[in-house]
């Protein structure tokens, strides 16, 4: 039996970031990951500056031999119509390689690691908890992503979620097909779909490309993905040969996810605990942030015996993300990436305005900078 006094299921941003911060408070934490590092991840891997400044990124340091791609502009609107350019003038948004970054984040936490260890059995002690029979520790954090185990145990088999499924593809560009390839890099493209029910991206990261779309009609993503990527080959935007690697993934929008974050001496965090944000599906923000807030939780109950502060991790979560909607409020509001009132063909021409793609979809919905970041200064 190996024990810990914190188990933590899953190495991606949520839980690296939640181990650094219980180790940097001596916190004895052990992280159980199925995979081995550094290991991929479905992503865009666009993070914002307030990703930076939860986790102190020591940028001179991480970029010496990572790609970390500065965003000084976007380009946005809707399929199939014309795009509009906003200049920001200094970067607004990096463009990270998540087989990287998170690496690079779990070395950096000095949690003792598990890797290459599928959790699938949780079991309640009188001592707290029991993973495979195998890992012991008083308190668990779930941190495996949108499957996590820890998840399921604490919520059951979810039907009624509405999941925003999707695809994508990231490659490093030939010369031939960097020739051709239009989409600037450092000027990320965001295409809507015409019926607002997701958007397709297409991102580039010094030499490397990732294309890709989201939306919350699952059954019809294959058809969307080949004709908004055809649409960009016709426009001559894309390269012809684009690898057929399409990787698919799921996720929650914190407005919609019907998931428990929290039971006696357990929580969750990012994926696992449904939380990207409801307009852009940006999940690496908000899985860092609720990794600190867990750890600034469990830190109270370890040092300061307090035996309330996880069920108020729930709370301090509603203040940061704001009230999640109950069942009755997601069947009248509908749920994905756009409030219903939005869908409309007046939403669709103001996409195709500087005006509200600057102020609204882009600092608003995707850089949220009107949120001061979260970071490891909130937790004692
Ligand atoms: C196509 C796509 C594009 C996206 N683009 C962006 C973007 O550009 N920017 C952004 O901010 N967000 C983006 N997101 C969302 C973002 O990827 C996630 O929100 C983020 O990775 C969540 O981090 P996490 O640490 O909670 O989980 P994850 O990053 O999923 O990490 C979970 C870890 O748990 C491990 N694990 C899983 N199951 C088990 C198990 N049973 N036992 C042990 N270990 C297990 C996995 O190996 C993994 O290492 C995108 C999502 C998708 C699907």
């Amino acid at each position: 039996m190996t024990s810990a006094e914190v188990l933590l299921v899953g190495g991606g941003p949520a839980g690296s970031s939640c181990a650094w911060t219980l180790r940097q408070a001596g916190i004895d934490v052990l992280l159980l990951d199925r995979a081995r590092f550094p290991r991929d991840k479905v992503c865009a891997g666009w993070i914002t500056p307030a990703v930076v400044e939860a986790l102190d990124l020591d940028v001179n340091d991480y970029r010496r031999t990572r790609t970390f791609q500065p965003i000084t502009a976007f380009r946005t609107g809707v399929m199939g119509r014309d795009l509009v350019d906003t200049a920001y003038g200094s970067a607004v948004s990096f463009g990270i390689l998540r087989r990287e970054f998170d690496h690079y984040l779990l070395e950096r936490s000095r949690a003792r690691l598990a890797l290459d260890v599928h959790v699938n059995r949780i079991e309640r002690t009188a001592a707290g908890w029991l993973v495979n029979g195998e890992y012991a520790a008083p308190l668990l954090v779930g941190a495996a992503g949108h499957f996590c185990p820890v998840a399921r145990w604490l919520n059951g088999p979810r039907r009624d979620e509405a999941v925003i499924a999707a695809k994508e593809v990231e490659f490093v560009l030939s010369p031939a097909q960097a020739s051709v390839c239009r989409v600037s890099a450092d000027a990320p493209e965001i295409y809507f779909c015409p019926d607002l029910a997701g958007y397709g991206w297409c991102f580039r990261k010094e030499q490397v490309l990732n294309v890709g779309i989201g939306r919350q009609d699952r059954h019809g993503l294959s058809e969307h993905l080949e004709r908004f990527v055809a649409g960009l080959q016709h426009a001559g935007r894309l390269p012809h040969d684009l690898p057929n690697a399409w990787r698919g993934h799921a996720y929650l929008l914190y407005d919609s996810s019907p998931r428990a974050m929290v039971a006696e001496n357990m929580l969750l965090i990012g994926d696992a605990a449904g939380l990207a944000y409801s307009q852009s599906g940006e999940g690496i923000r908000p899985a860092v942030e609720s990794g600190l807030l867990a750890a600034q939780a469990i830190l109270a109950v370890i040092r300061d015996h307090r035996s309330d502060a996880l069920a108020n991790y729930h709370t301090t979560m509603q203040a940061r993300f704001g009230r999640r909607a109950g069942p009755h409020d997601r069947a009248m509001s509908g749920n994905g990436l756009l409030p219903r009132a939005a869908v409309s063909g007046v939403a669709r021409r103001l996409l195709g305005t500087r005006w509200f793609s600057r102020h609204v979809v882009l600092d608003r919905w995707f850089l949220h900078r009107h949120e001061a970041p979260i970071t490891k200064r909130v937790v004692p």
